[in-house]
């Protein structure tokens, strides 16, 4: 299929500041999703490119750790500068593998850099807290202190972003990392390894294992591996959760999701249906805070699909490289097949298919793995499109009579990542965001992905773990707390053997 093997990029691995083959094994095909093309052969670690990449982070460790802060974030910096002024590039990078629109592409880079910005202020994040005197002329302070080799393990969905998520966090707090990105659009971790070097981070404390689940089970297992962060799917974050913590790991794991969207009988229709069309269909529904399920409360659903049915209509569904593309392929043949797999359930289960997306092509791109924007009504709680996650360009409505049953209906849903409410009464907006369970919630915003200085996380099966990601959920991730008690004590205030308790009276 497409490209004569001559011709495609050898995806490798980055161990100790270069690019390495690793031992030979076995590749995966890496796709052009508009055209349908093989583009690249990715290099699927094994065991022993795995211990290679934790032995050179092992390595790099100590004096990585000893590093100062205000140093450690330097290299950030100049990370921050290397990623603005290569900002196209990883984009076009993004959008070649992933499918997506470059404009969203640039934007997940963005938000990535975010993330940059909150571990410049690393000296400011690692202060910790000290008491003076508190007793017999003893201080007591905390520190805060790296893990050592830590691990992260990231979706296709955002090959930028989410790694960005983790990494610049780990290192700033004083860890060596292990990236194992996902096989589908590997390439944007090898630009970011070698933005890292340019930045001055040593050899040996950002490492890339391309590969598959040999790979993930062998850094779940890695003795020398202290902690895995983890994002993609709820069946895989369940099983990293479990086994990384039976290692002995400590271990966050972000799952997946069904994120819905309440709209009041009071709010402005116009921009609830925008803020469904954006959220449903934008990056052709593989964001883990899409919204899938829109709830219509209160006789306002006619209305709502009367405004959706023509925004759909004029959705611009075409390669992600066109500027005006709204909406571009999902990432592989086998999703695409998957995603036709649930419309065909819901049809079957009943739900009205308002818009079918199944027979959308892109002239000159037949090959490509493109769907159209997929609207079914009279979505029930018990069918499959409800339950489970798509992962595409299929939004489900549920109609539900008041707000009471559109707020038990989200809380009932196994999944909790995101959940929005647009309404004009600000009582009610109250309400939903203290009631809902979820760890994320929008109030008049479609999709609320918090900000770098705040944290990213969902409850119940979109989530299993203590710590959010990035903002200061990460510090206390990628940190051991410790306490210190201190005592200069000179030769008049010692006192011999206490057996008692020390307190103060
Ligand atoms: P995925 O679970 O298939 O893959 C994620 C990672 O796990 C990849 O690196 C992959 O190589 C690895 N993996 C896959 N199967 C494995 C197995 N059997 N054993 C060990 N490792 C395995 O997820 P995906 O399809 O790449 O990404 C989409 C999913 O990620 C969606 O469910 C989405 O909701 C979720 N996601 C969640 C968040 C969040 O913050 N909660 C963010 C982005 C994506």
């Amino acid at each position: 299929m497409g490209k004569n093997d001559t011709q495609l990029t050898d995806i490798t691995h980055w161990i100790a500041g270069a690019r390495v083959a690793g031992t030979p094994a076995r590749t995966a095909e890496v796709f052009n999703p508009s055209t349908g093309d093989v583009t690249g052969l990715v290099r699927l670690a094994d065991a022993s490119t795995v211990d290679a990449a934790v032995a050179a982070a092992r390595a790099a460790f100590p004096a990585w750790s000893e590093t100062s802060a205000l140093n450690r974030a330097r290299v950030m910096f100049k990370f921050k500068a290397l990623l603005e002024q290569h900002h196209d590039e990883l984009a076009r990078c993004i959008t070649r593998e992933h499918g997506k629109v470059f404009t969203d592409a640039k934007g997940e880079v963005q938000r990535g850099i975010e993330v940059v910005e909150f571990a410049c202020a690393a000296p400011q994040l690692l202060k910790t807290q000290f008491s003076d005197n508190v007793g017999g002329g003893i201080d007591n302070f905390s520190l805060r202190q790296p893990l050592g080799v830590v691990a992260g393990i990231t979706p296709f969905n955002f090959p930028c972003m989410v790694p960005m998520w983790m990494f610049p966090l780990a290192l700033v707090c004083g860890n060596s990392f292990v990236l194992k990105p996902s096989e589908r659009d590997p390439s944007a971790s090898l630009m970011i390894a070698e933005l890292l070097k340019q930045a001055g981070l040593p050899d040996g404390v950002f490492n890339v294992v391309q590969g598959d689940k040999e790979a993930v089970d062998t850094i779940l297992a890695h003795p020398d591996i202290a902690a895995v962060s983890f994002v993609g799917s709820t069946p895989i974050a369940e099983y990293i959760q479990r086994e990384g913590t039976r290692h002995g790991k400590r271990v966050q794991a972000l799952g997946g999701a069904k994120n819905h969207m309440i709209v009041m009988p009071d709010a402005d229709l116009d921009l609830a249906a925008d803020a469904l069309i954006g959220a449903a269909y934008g990056s052709a529904g593989e964001r883990c805070m899409a919204v899938s399920v829109g709830v219509l409360v209160g006789g306002c659903a006619d209305a709502v699909i009367d405004k959706l049915k023509p925004r759909i209509a004029a959705l611009r569904i075409k390669d992600g490289m066109a500027l005006d593309a709204d909406m571009g392929p999902v990432v592989t043949a086998a999703h695409r097949q998957k995603i036709l797999g649930y419309i065909e359930q819901g049809i079957a289960a009943g739900a009205t298919l308002v818009c079918d997306g199944r027979k959308h092509t892109v002239a000159g791109h037949e090959r490509g793995f493109y769907l159209g924007a997929t609207l079914f009504d009279h979505v029930r709680p018990e069918m499959s499109i409800y339950r489970e996650e798509i992962f595409g360009p299929v939004l489900s409505l549920v109609r539900v009579p008041d707000f009471a049953a559109a707020l038990a209906l989200v809380n009932a849903h196994e999944y909790g990542n995101g959940a929005a409410c647009y309404t004009t009464d600000g009582g009610t907006a109250r309400e939903f965001a203290r009631r809902v369970t979820c760890g994320m919630v929008g109030i008049n915003v479609p999709i609320p992905v918090p900000m770098a200085f705040h944290s990213f996380g969902g409850w119940k099966k979109s989530l299993f773990g203590d710590h959010h990601a990035y903002g200061e959920e990460a510090v206390r991730f990628y940190t051991r707390y410790k306490s210190v008690m201190q005592r200069w004590p000179d030769a008049s205030s010692r006192k011999g053997p206490e057996f008692t308790m020390p307190v103060n009276k």
